[in-house]
């Protein structure tokens, strides 16, 4: 069968990494055919994220309520929120949803200065700029810090929209190992030695691009490691924090908290405001002559209508709650809670003998399948039990890596989890994804 001819190549030939390269998409949809003839590829990634933080919709034609584990809703700031709603409803009334305008000319309002010294506030950085999308935000701003005579060093696994704005850059561009400061060190080193004695350096600037939490991974950054790394090669730092800024460290404020390091030892710090506030857009924090400079030069600022207001409130409020500024501990409880019940998740996971990927603390946690014809039979099993996965695959990871990708939220209750721990022990059991011996439970 066509099965067997792709993977007689794929061992004999090729090896993992070509192959992923090799097979179009449409091959891969033909191959999941052929593994489960009755899958249904539209079931297995038929929910709808609506209103309700922790739950969404089954779209088929009984439409029903589900758990949902696969949105990045980290804080439950996706929900109405008794603080922010009625203050983003007022910023509608009072800005509309949109400013119809960049913000060099009329899109700059009261909320998106005070948005601007907020994030910085936050962040711990001296100044920052806001920008209406995530990924915009990595993919022009990388170009505007570094081009043609540059170096970008960039993790492995990075964001798309990273890959994009270093491509896009003229930059020369290296990927170092996955979350490997040591190769990361061998990289510099063979860039600016190149094993040759050299009397200058060969690139005019180098930056090294890490993510705080990798989306796929699950997995912590190594951030004290590589801005040692860094500094000893006198690299600049640029740290993409879309799914841990709000979501790690004791008061939320990302994985320098966390790791204990200064932000001042980060150079530039990214984020985005779809996961742990609820909202949209995208932000850089750095020194006020950065800013300054992206201000000045970047397209996505000069020429890109501003931010919607109502977003831009939304954020202003949720960063107030999680400093306690709306006058409740509503924010020191979430954070809190994000912590205890991905740890309470991951460990029980573990415990039933998944192989789950990535760090203590962090909310993303992928499960891991392997064969990517577990795929439909996972997701669709748990979807008819009420509870919604997201389920990743080639080509977003190599193709035998496939795994199901669950996000945990502060608005899960013990009850949810517990719920979706017994509906994925006995999915995990009908598709035999139970790589290890459970744990027996403690008397
Ligand atoms: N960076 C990372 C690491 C991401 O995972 C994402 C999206 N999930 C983005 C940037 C883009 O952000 P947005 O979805 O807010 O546009």
């Amino acid at each position: 069968t066509l099965m067997t001819i792709i993977k007689f190549i794929h061992h004999a030939l090729f090896g993992k990494l070509l192959i992923d390269q090799l097979i179009p998409s449409d091959l891969y949809l033909i191959m999941i055919k052929i593994y489960d003839p009755e899958n249904e590829m539209k079931t297995c990634r038929n929910f709808n994220c609506v209103l309700h933080s922790k739950y969404c919709c089954r779209r088929t034609s009984n439409t029903s309520r589900c758990l949902n584990l696969g949105s990045y809703n980290y804080l439950g700031f996706a929900a109405a929120d008794e603080y922010c709603t009625p203050l983003v409803i007022e910023s509608l009334k009072k800005y509309s949803p949109s400013t119809c305008s960049v913000r060099v000319d009329g899109g700059t309002t009261k909320l998106h200065t005070e948005l601007e010294e907020l994030v910085a506030r936050f962040v711990g950085k001296p100044s920052a700029v806001l920008f209406g999308m995530g990924y915009v935000t990595n993919s022009a701003i990388i170009p505007c810090l570094v081009g043609k005579g540059g170096l970008i060093i960039s993790d492995s696994l990075n964001h798309n929209s990273i890959v994009n704005g270093a491509r896009g850059s003229g930059a020369t561009v290296r990927v170092f190992q996955h979350n490997s400061p040591a190769h990361l060190e061998e990289v510099l080193r063979e860039q600016i030695a190149g094993g040759q004695p050299r009397t200058h350096r060969p690139w005019k600037k180098i930056i090294v691009i890490v993510e705080g939490i990798y989306s796929m991974e699950g997995e912590l950054c190594k951030l004290p490691e590589v801005i040692a790394v860094c500094k000893k090669y006198k690299a600049y730092t640029y740290l993409d924090e879309a799914h841990s800024i709000g979501a790690v460290g004791q008061s939320g404020r990302g994985v320098c908290e966390l790791l204990g390091v200064d932000p001042a030892d980060v150079d530039i710090m990214m984020g985005t405001f779809t996961k742990s506030f609820g909202s949209c857009g995208g932000y850089i924090a750095a020194s006020k002559e950065i800013i300054q400079h992206l201000k000045l030069s970047c397209p996505a600022h000069l020429y890109a209508t501003s931010m919607s207001p109502p977003a831009v409130q939304q954020v202003i409020s949720a960063i107030k709650v999680i400093l306690g500024e709306d006058g409740s501990n509503r924010g020191a409880q979430k954070i809190a809670r994000i912590r205890e019940n991905s740890n309470f998740f991951r460990s029980e996971l573990k415990k039933m003998g998944f192989e789950v990927l990535g760090d203590n603390d962090s909310p993303v946690m992928p499960i891991m399948l392997y064969n990517p014809a577990k795929i439909p039979a996972f997701s669709r099993e748990c979807l008819r039990q009420k509870v919604a996965v997201v389920t990743v695959a080639f080509p977003a990871t190599p193709l035998l890596l496939a795994r199901a990708r669950i996000c945990i939220s502060a608005s899960h209750t013990r009850e949810d989890l517990i719920k979706a721990l017994d509906v994925i022990s006995q999915v995990g059991d009908l598709v035999g994804i139970k790589y290890f011996p459970a744990e027996p439970p403690k008397i």
